[in-house]
């Protein structure tokens, strides 16, 4: 096979493991599927004891809770964390994405719309412009925003008090914020990915929600090929749902879910055939690796952020994909995976956790 021909059967355009939300996901507004509150929410148990407390002391003190930060891999409960911070404290939330903000002037409307209180999601804050970071800092810290209107000997300044807010950002990326804005957040979480019994958790939850009949095992089934997020994991779900119920008798056993993930060509692992051929690509092209990230991205097509964002990290937690200073290498584990003998002469160096 040439190699144009090898990467012209990447299928980008319908990844059930993209762990991004996709438009066939429920609109995410009014997604039945996100838990409440802290109680339905499953797994990060650090992050939630940590929360809890400090929720706790905000009300006990009549105080808004310090500015939150969430990190860690897409689809993993940042924003419904956020919603559940907001109902916890029983304030409203308003919801907004870093590049959504494009000029101080419209973080300034944003602003000055709150009520005292609620709480404002940014997510993808590591997105945010130079300028309007300028007008979040005193925001975040003073309440207030200095407004400039006009211009030469027109200009006037005005200093606005706002409401007393409680930012949450949300990110994948924490190594991209600047300094000055990771400062003053007060409460840094970061979220891990889940465990399979916790996905499973999840699974047979969203189960009872869409109104699906699953046994344990399915849901295990369906969780252990799930990369440790809770986004694909009710993906999946739905799908599998629709061969129980063509298929078989509407309900989700082992059997019924290992047929429909292996007509999805999902892997016991949870790898689908773009992982797959993307590590085959390192091993057949480059040898193993290294190699660097952008060449892999120009190589399979594929931009260079949502290898990071969207591969990497799951690939990273099994063992199968490196990163060293040099590039990304292949591990010994996926070629024996793949069916694949490890590259003569490939570095193959120990993966290291989340080693951004
Ligand atoms: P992120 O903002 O990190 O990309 P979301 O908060 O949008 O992720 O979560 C994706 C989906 O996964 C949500 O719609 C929700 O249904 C589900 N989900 C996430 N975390 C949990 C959890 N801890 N328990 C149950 N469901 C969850």
């Amino acid at each position: 096979m040439s190699n144009t021909q090898f990467f012209d059967e990447f299928d980008f355009e319908n990844r059930i493991m993209d762990a991004n939300a996709i438009p066939e996901d429920t609109p995410e507004g009014d997604n039945p599927l996100r838990p409440k509150n802290l109680d339905e929410y499953i797994g990060q148990d650090k992050v939630k004891d940590n929360l809890r407390v400090y929720i706790e002391a905000a009300k006990l003190r009549h105080e808004t809770l310090d500015h939150v930060l969430l990190y860690g891999p897409p689809g993993l409960g940042k924003t419904t964390l956020a919603a559940i911070i907001a109902n916890e404290l029983g304030v409203n939330i308003r919801i907004t994405s870093g590049p959504a903000i494009e000029k101080p002037g419209d973080l300034a409307a944003l602003l000055t719309n709150l009520n005292e209180g609620d709480v404002l999601f940014i997510d993808e804050i590591h997105r945010l412009s130079r300028a309007v970071e300028e007008v979040l800092y005193p925001s975040m810290e003073d309440f207030a925003i200095d407004i400039i209107t006009g211009k030469g000997q027109m200009a006037a300044s005005y200093h606005l008090p706002l409401p007393h807010f409680t930012l949450v950002g949300a990110t994948t990326r924490a190594g991209q914020l600047t300094a000055p804005l990771r400062d003053r957040f007060g409460v840094l979480l970061r979220l891990e990915l889940y465990t399979p019994e916790e996905l499973a958790q999840i699974v047979m939850r969203s189960a009872g929600i869409i109104g699906i009949k699953i046994d344990y095992e399915g849901a295990i089934e369906i969780a252990s090929r799930s990369r440790g997020t809770p986004r694909i994991a009710n993906r999946m779900l739905k799908r599998v749902r629709d061969f129980a119920q063509v298929m078989s008798d509407g309900v989700i056993t082992l059997d019924t879910a290992r047929t429909a993930l292996d007509r999805l060509e999902i892997d016991e692992l949870g790898l689908d055939q773009n992982d797959r051929r993307m590590l085959e690509a390192i091993i057949r092209f480059y040898n193993g690796g290294p190699v660097g990230l952008e060449t892999l991205a120009a190589a399979i097509g594929e931009e260079a952020v949502t290898i990071e964002d969207v591969y990497e990290p799951y690939l990273m937690q099994i063992g199968f994909l490196s990163r060293t200073p040099r590039g990304r290498c292949i591990t010994a584990e996926a070629c024996r995976h793949l069916g694949y003998a490890f590259p003569k002469g490939a570095v193959g160096a120990q993966p290291t956790l989340f080693d951004n």
